[in-house]
Order: C-alpha cells, then sequence, then structure tokens
C-alpha cells in the first residue's frame, strides 16, 4: 500500500481512466478533471491487442471489455491488388495461450463506460478545461478555463495529443501533420458476410505506406470497422466526428482486390480525420507532473497502439507512484515505459510491421504488471 497523495489527472480519457483506477486502488486520493460536459458516444474502433487487454485484466476491466469487444480470429496481411496473403497470426484462443489475453475490438465508448464503471463518479469533475499548470517543491495548482483551480500533490497529463500540460511543462509545439487521412466507417456484418474471413483482422496493404484499408469485427461481430488511410496534402479541420464522403472513399480505392473493394461499397457514412503525430520526447516528467498516453507519446494508427500505450503507462504508473518520493518515483514511471513507446511510435510511422513474417511477441507479448521498474 502506498503512501496517500492527492493527485489531479488532467484528462478523462482512455489514458487517465487507467491510471485514475490504478493509483485509487494504491490507496491515492483521485481526481479526475476532463473538459467535456460528459463521455459522450464519440469515435468508434479502439483496438486493444492481447498486452493491452492483460493490463486491462489486472485492474478487473476485463470481464467488462470481454462483455462488449469482438475477438477477432486471426490477423491477416494481404497485397492490395492482389490479395495475396503475406502473414497471417492466429488470434482469440491462440492469443490467449501464447500472452495471456486475446486481441478484443470494441468501441471507445464501450471501453470508456467499462473503464468510469470502475472509478467513483464523484471523483471526476467535468467541463473542467485545463488552461495552465504551476509547481513548486509542495505540489501543483491547476487553473481552468472556468476560473477556477485546483491544488494536488501531483498532476498527470491525460489531455490527449493537444495537451495543455505537455505545453505548460515543455513548451509549446504543435503535433505535425503527417501528410495521411483517416477514413472510419462501421458496416453491419450481414451486408459483407459474403467477404472471406470477415470475422478476422485483415490489413490490405497498399501501394505506397500511407495507403491502406484494415477491417475488423465491431460490436460483438454484427459490425465490421472498415479503417482506411491514404496521403493527402494537406488538412485545416480537427475533429473525430467530420463527415467524409462515401464516393471519395471509394475512388481512393478504386484499384483495390474486389472483397476490400466490396467492404467500402457497403459503408452508407464515413468520418474522415487527419493524422498527427510528434516525435518521441526525452522526457515526460517534470517534478511533480508527467505525461501519459497520446499526450507523452502521439502515433499514427499502423500499429492498433494508441490505446493500448496509453493502458499500459496507466498502470505503470500506478506501480511506480507509491508516495514516498513523487518526484523520483515520476522518473521512474517515465523510464519504465520510454523506450518501449518510442520503439512503438517510430515503427508506427514506418508501417512495415506484420507485413511479413515479423514476431508480434514484443509488442503483444508485453507485461505491464510484471514489467521490470528501474
Ligand atoms: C472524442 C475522441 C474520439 C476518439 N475516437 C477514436 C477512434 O474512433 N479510434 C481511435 O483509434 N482512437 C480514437 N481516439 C483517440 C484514442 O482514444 C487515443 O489515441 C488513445 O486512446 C490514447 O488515449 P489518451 O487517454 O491518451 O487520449 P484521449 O483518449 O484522446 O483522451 C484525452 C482526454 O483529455 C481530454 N482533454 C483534452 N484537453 C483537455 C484539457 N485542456 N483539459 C481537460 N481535459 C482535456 C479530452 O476531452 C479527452 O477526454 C479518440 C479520442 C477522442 C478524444
Amino acid at each position: 500500500m502506498a503512501k496517500p497523495l492527492s493527485i489531479a489527472i488532467v484528462g478523462g480519457g482512455v489514458g487517465g481512466l487507467t491510471a485514475a483506477i490504478a493509483l485509487t486502488r494504491q490507496g491515492h486520493d483521485v481526481t479526475v478533471y476532463e473538459q467535456a460536459a460528459k463521455y459522450m458516444r464519440v469515435g468508434a474502433d479502439v483496438n486493444l491487442t492481447p498486452n493491452a487487454v492483460l493490463a486491462l485484466d489486472g485492474l478487473g476491466i476485463g470481464e467488462a471489455v470481454r462483455r462488449t469487444g469482438a475477438s477477432p480470429t486471426f490477423r491477416i496481411s494481404r497485397d492490395w491488388d492482389t490479395g495475396k496473403e503475406t502473414s497471417r497470426l492466429p488470434m482469440s484462443s491462440a492469443a490467449q495461450e501464447r500472452y495471456g489475453a486475446p486481441q478484443l475490438t470494441i468501441h471507445r465508448a464501450d471501453l470508456l463506460s467499462a473503464l468510469a464503471d470502475a472509478f467513483p463518479s464523484s471523483q471526476v469533475k467535468f467541463g473542467k478545461r485545463l488552461r495552465a499548470l504551476d509547481q513548486d517543491s509542495e505540489g501543483v495548482t491547476l487553473q481552468f478555463e472556468d476560473g477556477t483551480h485546483a491544488s494536488h500533490a501531483v498532476a498527470i497529463g491525460a489531455d490527449g495529443i493537444h495537451s495543455r500540460i505537455r505545453a505548460a511543462l515543455f513548451g509549446e509545439e504543435s503535433p505535425r501533420f503527417t501528410g495521411v487521412v483517416s477514413f472510419r466507417a462501421v458496416v453491419p456484418t450481414e451486408k459483407v458476410k459474403a467477404v472471406p474471413e470477415i470475422e478476422a483482422f485483415t490489413k490490405w496493404w497498399g501501394p505506397n505506406p500511407q495507403s491502406q484499408i484494415v477491417t475488423f469485427p465491431l460490436n460483438l461481430g454484427q459490425d465490421t470497422f472498415v479503417f482506411a488511410t491514404t496521403g493527402q496534402e494537406s488538412w485545416h479541420e480537427e475533429s473525430w466526428t467530420s463527415e467524409g464522403d462515401v464516393e471519395e472513399l471509394r475512388s481512393f480505392y478504386r484499384d483495390f482486390h474486389p472483397d476490400a473493394r466490396a467492404l467500402l461499397e457497403a459503408c452508407d457514412s464515413v468520418l474522415k480525420s487527419a493524422l498527427y503525430e510528434r516525435e518521441p520526447l526525452s522526457q515526460w516528467s517534470k517534478g511533480r507532473a508527467t505525461l501519459l498516453g497520446d499526450a507523452a507519446h502521439p502515433m499514427l494508427p499502423f500499429m492498433a497502439q494508441g490505446a493500448g500505450m496509453a493502458i499500459e503507462d496507466g498502470v505503470v504508473l500506478g506501480r511506480c507512484l507509491l508516495g514516498d518520493d513523487p518526484q523520483a518515483e515520476l522518473l521512474v514511471y517515465q523510464h519504465a515505459r520510454q523506450e518501449r513507446t518510442a520503439r512503438i511510435q517510430i515503427n508506427s510511422r514506418g508501417n512495415q510491421w506484420m507485413k511479413g513474417q515479423d514476431s508480434a511477441d514484443w509488442v503483444y507479448g508485453y507485461d505491464a504488471w510484471h514489467t521490470k521498474l528501474t
């Protein structure tokens, strides 16, 4: 049991809520400050690979995510035009045996609900958009856009890719538009059941690294999720909910294999968003504050590890922050997480992993509950 600290977590997303549960279990007094007025059913898929599910299992969330998540049968890579299979990894029960947990594909809102149910709602303060952070050797003070402020012993920046805490700690620096845009659509599986192995996670590798189509089951397999990316020179709008054009989507991939095109033909509507990233950060923790998830290491989605890395961060932070020497413990957390997240950021950018017969073990076989804390 830790020496109890008063901890502020800014951002009630996937990483913030995971850390909130992990730190509360250690006996800390945790308050989450979230800018939204309430949890909303925004976004679509989140891909939880075995490393993420194992981390959630240890927090007691595993059963809840299994109730709504689908468990893809295989992870298959195919060439975009010929459809030739270039790699195949058994998932589901095979992943359970090899890694101790399956892969689950789940609606982001269902994952957030499972996390929110495991943390006292009275400890979540909605409508609190962070503006600034000050700290001294005794504690941190948070200032919010509504003019209020709050003081705590430690602050965690789990406020996503445009993190205010990151800017307060390490200076302003905008994330970089990668020149890649993504389309997300959800299709009733009934409409695409003729596509072979629709219950698998399939990646159609395009003619260049920006271009790909990924599909997998969602909502217990009742729906099929379609995620497609392509290069685009510029982007001006920033949102998870911008409407895209299905005709534009189909035209980008008109030369893909008929099975891939059949999935796009079945889309009635599509969301379009830009992909942003940042360089790996040399420092995450400063004094009594640190970062986690996208605030620390936003990454391209090509390895499907954005949510998984935020979840692993939350669990490892919970193990490190024991309250005896918060400043030193936040550095232990940073050192425990930096190498892995930077490697995944860089490999996600390269977008070659699992195109051929690569090993998935270094990604899927990580155990956040037992990894060494240096
Ligand atoms: C609305 C939304 C929809 C998304 N949809 C998808 C999706 O469909 N598929 C996918 O793969 N990924 C999606 N993501 C991203 C995905 O959740 C993250 O990449 C990943 O889970 C890492 O989690 P995170 O906790 O670091 O960041 P996020 O999950 O982005 O959480 C950050 C949280 O911080 C809050 N916040 C931001 N700034 C402030 C501030 N100044 N003060 C207080 N709170 C603040 C945000 O409202 C958000 O709740 C979405 C993110 C958001 C915010």
